[in-house]
């Protein structure tokens, strides 16, 4: 893990964590993975996203990525430095890599992706040869509450899609 692994976090860090998982619902409620993110300057929030892969029909629709892009046009500018953004799961390598090329200086993710963390628990792209600017990496604030999030729409899916199959071979069996 990048820097630190046992940080304590603030009273305004479980807020904004608690306001990105707020957005990750808004994907949840679209159909999508539910990811939420929110960008801070000088405690005030400069934007904030949720992931919208299958919405936007873009594989790079990252809830991470849509911050960026709103926070550059906010700020006029692609440097984003000073700020801090939290992410309700850790960044993939696509984010991991955007965020380092917008000089985010913290970044704070609630709960780890086993498949496909960049942050520390696949691979770490803010420790590796690439990672050209430094930025510092806090894990588990929240985890909980992120985590389980992500778990019960993971299972909400896999029952509805096991009801689908269900259905379909009902359908089949009518047919014949
Ligand atoms: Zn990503």
């Amino acid at each position: 893990m990048s820097e630190t692994n046992t940080p304590s976090f603030s009273e305004q860090d479980h807020h904004y964590m608690q306001r990105a998982i707020e957005l990750a619902q808004n994907a949840e409620d679209e159909g999508e993975v539910p990811v939420g993110a929110v960008l801070v300057r000088d405690n005030e929030i400069i934007a904030e996203g949720w992931n919208r892969c299958i919405g936007a029909h873009d594989a790079t629709a990252h809830a991470e990525i849509q911050v960026l892009r709103k926070a550059g046009e906010a700020l006029q500018n692609y440097r984003l430095l000073d700020t801090t953004l939290y992410v309700t799961l850790e960044p993939c390598p696509m984010c991991a890599g955007a965020l380092l090329h917008s000089r985010v200086k913290r970044i704070v993710f609630g709960a780890q992706d086993l498949k496909a963390g960049a942050a520390g628990t696949v691979l770490d792209l803010f420790e590796s040869q690439a990672a050209y600017h430094y930025a510092t990496v806090e894990s588990g604030l929240m985890e909980v509450e992120c985590r389980e999030q992500l778990q019960a729409f993971f299972k909400r899916r896999r029952k509805e899609q096991k009801e689908l199959k269900r259905l379909r071979r009902e359908a089949e069996q009518k047919g014949n």
